[in-house]
């Protein structure tokens, strides 16, 4: 790989071998990560960048598109096997502008969005005052019960009737527990809302069918690719047939220019690849490292929000150990775990060093570690927690993190051999 740029730009070059050095060093969990296979790398670079086209197959605004067309047929056909869904549209940059599209197909500035706390585990895009969307709509929020730190959804269904949204969002970046699409869509149903749900975390658990799908449920379904779904930096949209010329509309003029045309093939390498045993296999593997580090974890003294986890992630309440989210999100990096701080539902510390720390399973699954170095995993972590500062502890769990993954190659050895 970078065969070219070595030659041209060896200061380029060598940033992306750093890169590879650390992702290869380090054992990666955060919840939004994953690795993503040669054949999207290849397709995310092959010659599909160059060619510029907006609209749909049928309906282009510009010409040389036969073969282009040909790519997004196959792409729909794939995602509504793979997900059983009526239709999609795969020209979502991202996670963010899947989003994007739906606000643009279903809603007028000054509609009300009802979505969950950010603080609590939504996204950003859902309504954030940082965010560009907030200034357009009018948002309310629902949460997690303090008892349970689970959705409340009696406290929604109630905020629902009252507020009257046009959008209802499930979905969260942060929110280690199944979510109830089926009570969603009813609360949903009742009130006259739309209901969106945002999959970015596990549209890979999803397309394996080893959680339940939001699909028949939800009118919209936006999602990144690039989480567990392990494809492409990218996104896509689901919806019902009766919304199809909406959300298009949405998505091409009314959000996004001209179409990626090389991630959009990644894409479609991942959605045949996502119907495969050896995805299921990975995304089981996920699911069972997320079971045993929530149980080693437990049974070392730290707190899990929500008493566990249905997913990939995991959310951690450190108060037990008297150590800031921040501290030990740094002490880890300082060793080669990379997590991140998060703030835990009605957090008394800021975002910027909270209580807790989000955890991912995703990438070191794909590596293929176990129940044994998940433990192992869990023991450094003990270990950190209790001497964050102490440099011989540091030194110690280093070699060891470091040991234990090099046994795990992030890509076949001489995959980038140049
Ligand atoms: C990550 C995330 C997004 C945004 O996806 P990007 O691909 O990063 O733009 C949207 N919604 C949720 C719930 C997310 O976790």
């Amino acid at each position: 790989m970078l065969k070219y740029t070595k030659q041209s730009d060896p200061e380029l070059y060598e940033l992306v071998e750093e890169e590879l050095h650390r992702q290869e060093q380090n054992i990666e969990m955060i919840a939004s990560e994953s690795t993503v296979p040669l054949e999207v790398m290849e397709l995310s670079g092959s010659v599909f960048t160059n060619k510029t086209l907006e609209g749909l197959p049928g309906k282009r605004f510009q010409a040389g598109s036969e073969v282009a067309d040909k790519l997004e047929e196959l792409g729909w056909r794939r995602a509504k096997e793979l997900f059983g869904a009526e239709h999609v549209n795969l020209q979502a940059y991202s996670g963010s502008t899947a989003n994007y599209s739906v606000f643009a197909a279903v809603l007028t500035p000054g509609d009300r969005i009802l979505s969950m706390r950010l603080d609590q585990g939504g996204h950003l895009t859902h309504g954030s005052p940082a965010n560009w969307v907030s200034k357009i709509y009018h948002h309310d929020f629902y949460g997690v019960n303090a008892e349970t730190e689970q959705i409340d959804y009696d406290a929604l269904e109630a905020m629902a009737k009252e507020i009257r949204p046009r959008l209802i969002i499930a979905g969260a970046s942060a929110y280690p527990r199944l979510i109830d699409y089926e009570r969603m869509a009813r609360i949903a149903e009742e009130t006259g809302a739309y209901l969106m749900v945002d999959m970015a975390h596990i549209a890979g658990l999803v397309a394996a069918k080893l959680i339940p799908s939001p699909i028949p449920w939800a009118d919209f379904v936006t999602t990144s690719t690039t989480k567990t779904f392990c494809s492409a930096r990218a996104g896509m949209v689901f919806c019902k047939e009766k919304y199809a010329k909406m959300l298009d509309r949405g998505t091409f003029p009314g959000s996004l220019g001209s179409i990626h045309l090389h991630t959009m093939a990644a894409k479609i390498w991942s959605l045949k690849y996502a119907g495969t045993p050896a995805f299921r296999a990975v995304m089981q593997r996920v699911l069972d490292n997320a079971q045993t580090l929530a149980r080693a974890l437990d049974e070392r003294g730290f707190r899990l929000v929500s008493g566990g986890t249905d997913n990939h992630l995991l959310l951690v309440d450190l108060r037990s150990k008297d150590i800031s989210g921040k501290v030990f999100q740094n002490a880890l990096d300082s060793v080669g775990i990379t997590v991140n701080k998060n703030q835990i539902p009605n957090d008394p510390a800021s975002p910027f060093v909270t209580s807790g720390v989000r955890i991912g399973m995703t990438s070191t699954a794909q590596r293929g570690l176990g129940e044994a170095e998940i433990i192992r995993i869990a023991d450094i972590m003990e270990r950190i927690a209790g001497a964050p500062e102490d440099p011989a502890v540091l030194d110690a769990c280093r070699a060891e993190a470091r040991e234990l993954i090099f046994r795990f190659p992030l890509y076949p050895p001489g995959a980038f051999d140049c």
